[in-house]
């Protein structure tokens, strides 16, 4: 895409946007884009259905995304499974880390989510009552840190503010962290614990040494995967925005710490991307700077090209499918918010109604998930550098004497080779030092959570040493990981695409890629005659990959119009009484509303192409003859 079409796109204001938004849901709801799950027994909240069109739109999306990230990319598309046993989830840190603090209604046990609860009440105060300068200033601040707030933060805030439980006025507790992953034991004893996945990434991390395998052993290599991500929000809320099942889209780009350059950085590099950074949110007034992706890597605003090679794409990505370039903005996470896993992250905020909200997650993950994974399961994660010259080195081969250390340590002994077995070079090379002068080493390591000192006697382990001309070093890569939302973007497009020719007529004006059918066909009238041209067009359009919808029902053109214009069909064709004698129809555009009259035989071909974003509808405007529809017919 040429930078220039971006700067052709609308803008909104968030208030725009927000005063659309009664009419954006009724439209939403009447033609069941999506609604929320199980609705007929009364709906629970955070899980949601995706309705023929919503069902369509998203499918494209996802289209879209592995175009544009996995076939453009080469990248290695996996599918792994949403059940996962415990260990993988202990070894990546979410059993201990993945939690959002909670408050409990003191009388009821009711819990709410301590940073939404705060920022909720500011929003009110802020917007009921007349405050001064001062009181504004310091409400706004909490308002923009509360997420990166410890418990105890929080708790004051609660307490200096008099935030009491919002449904019944009761007193709060102290916030306690509350894990989001929902546990679901494995098998009809349930004796082998585990948890919906509350991201796809782990399973590309345990797959690592197979994709390394898979890709010749040549790194940098990107890894992507599509599929459902699950978590027990305490809050869910904003429709699709924040539920508790939904579908991400994710990468695990693996590269090689030493040289963290892109190929093809030089052709983002000149993007100029309003970057919202920590220092400006920690230090600073929180504004934004414009700054090309260049720049940001030249000044260390970014922390690699890599990381900003994804950085552009990701907006490309998102304007492409729909999203308004001006609503986008990059926000770096302040030091106190940032994942576990993470050494630097960027979100990709798109504004909707209720504000700028976290779409997509930038986070340079360094070598976090690798190296836990070979803690946690004894198998080495790690990739081959070639040296630049061959070169000598030693290595030690240790070998266990399995049996005896199960007989003599039990349950422990199964844990002490997982550990002895993950060792590095270089640990290897320490221990072999402690046993030349010890009869036995003390080992720590940890059963069911409760850390153990063992004894390793000298007998049950020996070292063969010996040298070897290497070509290449072993290292553990590093990792940038793009995560997708898919519902939060879809939302995002529906926000953006949405449109009003007046208080009745609404409808979405999508990029015919997103477009969740491309083309409708409608004879003027309702009558047998015409069934032949509809039956032409129907196998035409087929034929060259167009989805179409016949609308034959009797009601009046321009209703059918404005019902196809709903559902975000950018283009119609019409068939009238001209078809019978030249074969020719009209094809219609969903924002202008403007009509051509063209052959049947160029239809196909032209509509294919506009759908494919390969013409434009000016360039068809200038081609063919307009149409003038009578005044019943136009909208
Ligand atoms: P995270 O791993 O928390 O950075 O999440 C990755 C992406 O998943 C975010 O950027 C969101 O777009 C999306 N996401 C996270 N939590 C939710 C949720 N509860 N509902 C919908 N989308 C979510």
């Amino acid at each position: 895409m040429d930078f220039k079409d971006l700067n052709a796109q609308a803008t909104f204001t968030n208030k725009e946007l927000e005063e659309r938004r009664k009419y954006f849901e009724d439209l939403i709801k009447r033609r069941y884009f999506f609604n929320q799950g199980f609705e007929i027994y009364g709906g629970v909240a955070g899980l949601y259905d995706y309705g023929p069109p919503g069902c369509a739109i998203k499918n494209n999306l996802l289209k879209l995304w592995r175009e544009h990230f996995i076939l453009e990319e080469d990248m290695l598309e996996i599918s792994s499974t949403c059940i996962t046993p415990y260990p993988v989830f202990k070894a990546s840190g979410h059993v201990d880390r993945f939690t959002d603090l909670m408050v409990k209604d003191v009388k009821n046990g009711a819990g709410h989510r301590a940073d939404k609860l705060i920022e909720a009440f500011i929003e009110a105060k802020l917007s009921k009552k007349k405050l001064k300068p001062e009181e504004v200033k310091e409400l706004e601040e909490i308002k923009q840190k509360v997420e990166t707030f410890s418990a105890q933060q929080m708790h004051d805030v609660i307490q200096k503010l008099g935030i009491k439980s919002p449904d019944t006025g009761n007193e709060l507790g102290f916030p306690e962290p509350f894990n989001l992953m929902f546990g679901t034991p494995i098998g009809p004893s349930g004796q082998l614990p585990g948890f919906l996945r509350p991201e796809t990434a782990q399973g590309m991390f345990v797959n690592f040494n197979r994709l390394n395998e898979f890709n010749g052993g040549r790194i940098p290599f990107a890894a992507a995967q599509i599929g459902l991500g699950f978590r027990n929000e305490i809050a869910p809320r904003n429709g699709l925005y924040r539920v508790r099942e939904f579908d991400m889209a994710e990468i695990e780009h693996f590269f090689d710490p030493k040289r963290p350059e892109h190929p093809k950085f030089k052709y983002v590099k000149d993007l100029k991307l309003p970057l919202l950074t920590a220092k400006s949110q920690e230090h600073g007034d929180g504004s934004v700077t414009q700054m090309t992706l260049e720049e940001a890597v030249k000044s260390g605003t970014v922390s690699n090209e890599t990381h900003a090679y994804f950085i552009g794409r990701t907006f490309l990505f998102l304007v492409e499918a729909g999203v308004n370039q001006n609503n986008i903005r990059f926000r770096q996470h302040m030091s106190n918010e940032m994942a576990h896993y993470a050494c630097d992250c960027w979100d990709a905020e798109i504004e909707f109604s209720h504000g700028f909200k976290e779409c997509v997650g930038l986070a340079n993950r360094s070598a976090f998930d690798l190296e836990s994974h070979t803690k946690g399961s004894g198998v080495k994660l790690l990739a081959a550098r070639r040296l630049p010259e061959p070169r000598k080195v030693t290595i030690i081969d240790i070998t266990l004497d399995k049996k005896e250390i199960f007989k003599a340590l039990k349950g422990d002994g199964n844990e002490l080779t997982k550990l002895i077995e993950g060792y590095s070079d270089e640990q290897k090379a320490e221990l072999m030092k402690k046993f030349e002068t010890a009869d036995s080493v003390e080992f720590d390591i940890k059963v069911k959570e409760v850390e153990k000192k063992v004894q390793l006697p000298k007998a049950l382990i020996s070292f063969k040493v010996s040298e070897q001309m290497q070509q290449e070093e072993k290292f553990v890569p590093y990792v940038i990981e793009p995560s997708f939302g898919v519902g939060r973007i879809f939302s995002a497009i529906l926000e953006h695409s949405f449109r009003m020719r007046d208080e009745k007529r609404t409808f979405f004006h999508l990029p015919p890629k997103i477009s969740p059918i491309k083309c409708s066909i409608l004879p003027v009238i309702s009558h047998e005659k015409y069934n032949d041209a509809i039956h032409k067009l129907k196998v035409g359009l087929t034929k060259v990959g167009v989805s179409s919808k016949v609308d034959d029902t009797g009601h009046a053109i321009g209703r059918r119009y404005a019902r196809t214009d709903e559902l975000g069909i950018p283009f119609g064709i019409t068939i009238d009484n001209d078809t019978l004698v030249d074969d020719s129809v009209t094809l219609r555009e969903i924002l202008t509303t403007k009509q051509i009259r063209i052959p049947i035989n160029d239809v196909f071909r032209v509509v294919s192409d506009l759908a494919d974003g390969l013409i434009t509808w000016d360039s068809v405007l200038a081609k063919y003859p307009l149409f003038k529809p009578n005044a019943s017919e136009e909208n």
